[in-house]
């Protein structure tokens, strides 16, 4: 695996394997990472590795997606393990850690923007400069790399779905998959931050994943009523002390809100475990499950 710091060796590593690929096509899968790699960031690269001939894995903890009050400087770095893990996958072509002085040299003023509903609402909400963080670092990264396909996780719904709509909006020709949340044994969903749990909060963060579970049942068992979802979900969590920051049910294309539970629907939450914030959410596919009883019934008959 090749360790590359620079952004202009990254370059020209990435144009000379895109231009090596002859009779044989090449075809480069990217994972962005802030690092403290686990398995939900594996199974992006795994993937990655199944649909392109080479991987590129970035780390970068981006300053840029963190306000001033938040854990930028708390944020689990350990590059060293990082590395391991990766050579171990035997999956990546190339590790990116660019440092923070190369991506935003002092004076630093260009930003790329998602200027519609999709970056204000939900995170976009309590995280205001948060989106412009994301949608500006992925944009380097993909003019840097010029991958063939990006791999985003579902865990971080809103977000995958932005960079979905900046990449093809401005014509980067990166095809962006989403991959689905890896989860621990008890539901919940991984992430570099439940590090920050202590083993009590640890005990009830899966409240989150819980009563998304709780809704998902809800709407087979005949519920269409957002509120009436979004506010059993307050519910179950309030129950497990795990405090709500938004419960919404939103088109997933669009991140605007549902008032029924129709077609696709994402649900979506962000709690506060102590002072950690996790997120978390589920897409509920009224067709495919129409289509699953359908074909159960029909099994039946
Ligand atoms: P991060 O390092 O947290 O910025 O995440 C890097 C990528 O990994 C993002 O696309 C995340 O959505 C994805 N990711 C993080 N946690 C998970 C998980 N539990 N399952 C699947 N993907 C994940």
């Amino acid at each position: 695996m090749k360790h590359i710091i620079k952004a202009a060796e990254m370059r020209e590593f990435a144009l000379k394997m895109r231009r090596a690929r002859g009779k044989q096509p090449k075809t480069i899968g990217f994972v962005p990472t802030m690092g403290a790699l686990h398995e939900g960031h594996m199974s992006l690269i795994e993937a990655a590795k199944r649909e392109n001939n080479r991987v590129i894995v970035s780390i970068f903890v981006n300053p840029a997606q963190f306000a001033a009050n938040e854990d930028l400087n708390e944020y689990p770095r350990n590059l060293k393990a990082d590395i391991k893990k990766l050579k171990q996958a035997k999956a990546v072509t190339c590790l990116f850690t660019p440092g923070e002085a190369e991506m935003y040299p002092e004076g630093y003023a260009s930003y790329v923007r998602v200027e519609n509903e999709m970056t204000k609402v939900l995170c976009g909400a309590s995280r205001p400069e948060h989106f412009k963080g994301v949608t500006t670092i992925v944009a380097k990264l993909l003019n840097i790399i010029n991958p063939d396909r990006m791999y985003l996780g579902q865990k971080d719904l809103q977000q995958a779905v932005i960079l979905k709509k900046m990449a093809k909006e401005l014509n980067y020709q990166a095809e962006v998959k989403i991959c689905p949340t890896v989860r621990g044994k008890d539901g919940l969903a991984l992430s570099s931050r439940n590090g920050y749990l202590t083993p009590e909060q640890r005990n009830s963060a899966p409240a989150l994943y819980k009563a998304l579970k709780v809704a998902e049942s809800m709407v087979e068992l005949g519920e269409r009523d957002a509120q009436s979802v979004i506010k059993e979900i307050r519910r179950k969590l309030k129950e497990e002390n795990v405090e709500a920051e938004y419960v919404e049910a939103v088109d997933p294309g669009t991140m605007l809100k549902k008032e029924k539970i129709s077609g696709k629907t994402a649900i979506l939450a962000a709690v506060f475990v102590g002072k950690t914030r996790l997120i978390d959410n589920t897409i509920i596919d009224m067709d495919e499950w129409n289509a699953v009883k359908k074909e159960n019934k029909e099994d039946a008959l």
